[in-house]
């Protein structure tokens, strides 16, 4: 597989291909993008079938080895790696050793070798290991083991653990990667932890680049270990992080992003370059039963909520689509009232459908970002997007508003410009569609 940038605009953004894949010769991914995250080497709540008709072309899959690892035996015996034993052949496949953005146990470490919580309990799992297994999935991409588990504000000890160990395993991982026959078809990504202390991090840089001419890409670690909530604090070390880190990498690696971050986050990320995301945010919002519904146009401001929580009662009787305009199949089909009488009698479809209209729509802030850069207008989509954010995250009991969430009577539109504290008034009135917003 090969990077390259297609265009770079007046910041450090930039629009790139992934291309060269073995299996599919014609496909082209265009970064900045998302990969869809699996569960067991599937996208979770999804058939091959429903996938197909929501992605026309191949994809890439998020495969963390500590939800799929039960598949090796399987895999070994059928000999064809991780996307056809999982019925997906044409889809392309990156594979991690975690989650990111599933909490585990803290600690467990041994030597030279990272704990990965699997369905059937920890397992010690060394960088000789991981590529062994890596034969076994023969996946496009595979990011190199590390002990980038840690948070922003890890204790200096386990930083220097998390660096030392990390880069002993690239080792590893890029020797075995260069003598596999195996392994010909795959790009190996080396990744840069201890990103919380820029010290430590440098060293980790300096550590992944004496391996440059290996390695096909730079995946950052270090910066989550899914308990720290991405609030607008985080946004703010979050981009000088992107920035710094971003700054130091040689312009022609593929950047990767690990971890469950909002669209605030990721449009800061790709202000500073980053080209490719894990995709477990909209999981998460599905599992949750929530749905995004971002405004992409900068010209239109939005008083709608960019995230709705369709567990709530005041969706009981909206006989609306999730999102007006969205061309997913769910909204195309389906109301909100449904979605939440599914939610309510815990039907499986809930799940399904959820899932069908937030990987659309993520895919959609990804394409519009990408159509930004090339129109040199990415930092105004940045501003619109963050301010959505900024929005929603605004505490309860900010300016006096204490209970706006509590009044289920309230729709989206009416409880967003309670939060922004605006009157109808201030609304451009070429905003008002069918009465509403
Ligand atoms: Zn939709």
């Amino acid at each position: 597989m090969r990077f390259a940038i297609k265009q770079v605009s007046c910041g450090s953004e930039r629009i790139g291909t992934l291309t060269g894949f073995f299996k599919s010769p014609s496909t082209v991914i265009e970064t900045p993008t998302a990969a869809l995250l699996t569960q067991g080497g599937s996208v979770s709540h999804l058939t091959a079938e429903v996938l197909s008709k929501v992605f026309t072309t191949p994809q890439l899959l998020w495969v963390p080895v500590s939800n799929s690892l039960q598949l090796e035996p399987g895999m070994r015996a059928q000999g064809q790696g991780v996307a056809k034993f999982c019925g997906l052949p044409e889809q392309l496949v990156c594979v991690t050793s975690h989650n990111m953005s599933e909490p585990t146990p803290p600690g467990h470490f041994e030597l030279e070798k990272v704990p990965l919580w699997t369905k059937n309990g920890k397992k010690m799992v060394s960088a000789e290991r991981y590529m062994d297994l890596m034969e076994v999935y023969k996946p496009e991409i595979i990011l190199a083991i590390a002990d980038g588990r840690t948070s922003l504000n890890e204790g200096y000890k386990r930083i220097l653990k998390s660096l030392d160990r990390t880069c002993n395993m690239l080792d590893t991982c890029v020797y075995r990667y260069k003598a596999s026959k195996k392994l010909k078809e795959s790009a190996l990504i080396g990744v840069v932890v201890a990103t919380g202390m820029p010290k430590k991090s440098n060293e980790s840089i300096k550590h992944v680049l004496t391996h440059k001419d290996t390695l096909t890409g730079v995946a950052l670690a270090g910066v989550t270990d899914a308990y720290e909530e991405s609030d607008i604090l985080a946004a703010q070390k979050l981009g000088d992080i992107f920035k710094t880190v971003g700054d130091a990498l040689p312009k022609d690696l593929l950047r990767v992003v690990e971890g469950c971050w909002n669209p605030a986050i990721i449009v800061a990320a790709i202000e500073h370059g980053w080209d490719l995301f894990d995709g477990s945010y909209p999981a998460k919002l599905s599992n949750a039963g929530h749905v995004l519904t971002l405004n992409f146009d900068p010209d239109r401001l939005s008083y709608e909520p960019c995230v709705l929580d369709l567990n709530d009662e005041r969706y009981k009787e909206d006989f609306t689509p999730v999102l007006e305009g969205c061309e997913c199949l769910t909204c195309k089909k389906h109301t909100r009232a449904y979605i939440r009488h599914l939610l309510n009698t815990r039907e499986m479809l809930s799940s399904v459908l959820l899932s069908i209209h937030n990987l659309h729509h993520f895919d959609q802030l990804f394409r519009h970002a990408r159509q930004h850069i090339a129109a040199n207008t990415f930092q105004k989509y940045k501003k619109h997007i963050t301010k959505q954010y900024e929005a929603y995250n605004l505490p309860h009991s900010a300016n006096g508003v204490t209970d706006v969430k509590t009044d289920i009577s309230m729709n989206g539109t009416e409880y967003m410009k309670k939060r922004l504290r605006v009157s109808d008034d201030e609304i451009p009135t070429s905003q008002v569609v069918n009465g509403s917003l």
